[in-house]
């Protein structure tokens, strides 16, 4: 079984279902499964075939997901972009992925003409229609730079509607996955029809996700988290997607309660939003169709989780992923307790295991790295064999991430290898601190960091978004003092507008370290 056959079935068992709504719009399983199945034929028209690499370079809308699906359908390989990277991130992620198609949108053209002169082997562009006044210039402009450009609806006009599509390998490479990378280029995640397929069914499984379900699907269609559980979980299950182009409180809010939303999916950030917008008058009834909020990508302070509970008056069920694994692998149950600070237990088909410096499995309680194994298990990072030997050993999956597990099986990440700080010797987890900072009721947002100390070896510096201005280093750091040994204390705390993050919400502490790096020079 793979998604694009799954989808198929789904679309045959209720072909008048709604699949998504956007923009106002329903579209049903039945239109859907039709879409994919022409496209994917409008694509083997223009000679693209099984195997080959095909990169999206879109935002959150229906072309994202009969792209996805179609190019699958006829076997190629989906390569997802963030479409706000510079020209020469673009450039170097479809030339070192082997790009031959581009299916992006008209606005976003001139970014891809930038990078042009990198990519010699890209033999096709696909143009979606934005529906925007200045796309209509650039479309025009650009036509004669791209000889081989084609619009997305006259690709899906000229394809078969009984096209039968390709039978993938289940180790075949259905989607290569660019990960952030801390350090160095980025890697390319080759995930298989297996590891994308068996870990969206099985956290739909453990989140029990069903037809019944509508779902907010807002965060970015090309991270991860999205892509399994808020694009490919609820269309394994017949669920609807309630598609969000743009993070907006307001408009999540509209669309809780114009289309009743059971489930929201989104990362620490989006909570941290929309509990603020609640707090400044949000009307909380739009959101009380909601029957569960899950929460992945990055820790979930334990103050937000505590509070976004109590108002929205809904479970929060925190989860843990990395692009390498498809990407979850653990989740706080729903048929039993939900621990804050926690990213729950193991979901079922994927083992987790916390372990020492020689791959040895630590006792519970005691902190080591996380290592993962399962059908979810990436096949490595394309064109990257000692990248990937490094990283999958004996099977496991080392994610560089430090955890420590309880007496009854539930996970703790306790903080990013990486990002671990030692003072003097002693291990400092910025997490920890952030969490004592995280808990002040003047504070929105905190980071920790690490920077080099010739007295003590690092030094910890936190940053912090502040409700209140008068509010002083001094205080905030008297309020720490109460609460953290000494040597976590942070040796100078920056109050800032709002802290530096990706695109996924994701807080960058990289960012914030090179901007001390910056002020030194
Ligand atoms: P990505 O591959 O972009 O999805 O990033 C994966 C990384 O995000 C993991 O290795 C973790 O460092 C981090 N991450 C994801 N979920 C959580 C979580 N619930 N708590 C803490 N860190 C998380």
């Amino acid at each position: 079984m793979n998604l694009s056959t799954k989808l198929h079935e789904t679309a045959q068992a209720m072909p008048e279902k709604d699949a998504y709504m956007f923009m106002g719009k329903s579209t049903s399983y039945g239109e859907l499964d039709a879409a994919v199945t022409k496209f994917a034929s409008g694509l083997e028209k223009l000679g693209i075939k099984k195997g080959d690499h095909v990169a999206l370079l879109l935002g959150n809308s229906p072309y994202f997901v009969i792209s996805l699906y179609g190019a699958l359908r006829l076997g190629a390989t989906v390569i997802p972009v963030n479409p706000i990277y510079s020209p020469d991130e673009i450039g170097y992620i479809l030339n070192n992925g082997d790009v031959k198609a581009v299916i992006s949108l008209d606005l976003l053209l001139p970014v891809a003409e930038k990078s042009h002169h990198l990519l010699p082997k890209i033999e096709q562009y696909i143009i979606c229609d934005s529906n925007q006044p200045e796309a209509e210039t650039i479309h025009k402009e650009e036509l004669g730079i791209y000889p081989k450009l084609k619009a997305f609806t006259d690709v899906l006009a000229s394809g078969r509607l009984d096209y039968e599509g390709s039978e993938p390998h289940e180790n075949d490479t259905a989607v290569i996955l660019y990960t952030s990378g801390t350090t160095g280029k980025p890697k390319g995640a080759m995930l298989t029809h297996k590891n994308l397929y068996s870990n969206a069914i099985d956290t739909a499984n453990y989140l029990n996700i069903n037809e019944t379900d509508r779902i907010i699907t807002v965060l970015p269609m090309f991270h991860v988290f999205c892509l399994t559980v808020a694009l490919n979980a609820p269309l394994m299950k017949g669920a609807t997607m309630l598609i969000a182009p743009k993070f907006s409180p307001q408009d999540l809010f509209d669309l809780a309660r114009d289309y009743k939303a059971t489930i929201f999916a989104g990362v620490p950030t989006m909570y941290n939003f929309l509990l603020q917008y609640a707090n400044a008058g949000g009307n909380i009834e739009d959101f009380k169709s909601l029957r569960l909020a899950v929460s992945g990508g990055a820790s979930m302070p334990v103050a937000l989780l505590n509070h976004f509970e109590k108002k929205f008056n809904v479970r929060v069920s925190e989860g843990y992923g990395l692009s390498e694994a498809s990407p979850v692998t653990c989740f706080n149950p729903l048929d039993r307790e939900r621990k804050p600070g926690s990213i729950g237990m193991s979901i079922v088909n994927v083992e987790n295991k916390v372990v020492d410096e020689l791959g040895e499995e630590v006792p519970p309680g005691q902190v080591g790295e996380l290592i993962v194994r399962g059908p979810n298990v990436m096949r490595g990072y394309y064109k990257m064999p000692e990248e990937t030997a490094a990283t999958i050993r004996d099977g496991w999956l080392y994610t560089g991430d430090l955890a420590r597990m309880d007496d009854e099986g539930y996970f703790y990440i306790v903080d990013r290898k990486k990002d671990l700080v030692i003072v003097g010797g002693y291990n400092v987890y910025p997490r920890e601190v952030e969490e004592v900072l995280y808990d002040h009721p003047e504070i929105i947002e905190a980071a920790v960091v690490g920077i080099p100390d010739p007295d003590f070896g690092e030094a910890v510096v936190a940053y912090a978004v502040s409700k209140n201005p008068n509010l002083t280093e001094e205080e905030l750091l008297n309020y720490c003092s109460e609460r953290l040994a000494k040597y976590k204390l942070p040796s100078k705390i920056e109050f800032l507008e709002e802290l530096p993050k990706n695109t996924t919400g994701k807080i960058l502490r990289r960012a914030l370290r090179a901007q001390i790096e910056a002020a030194k020079q």
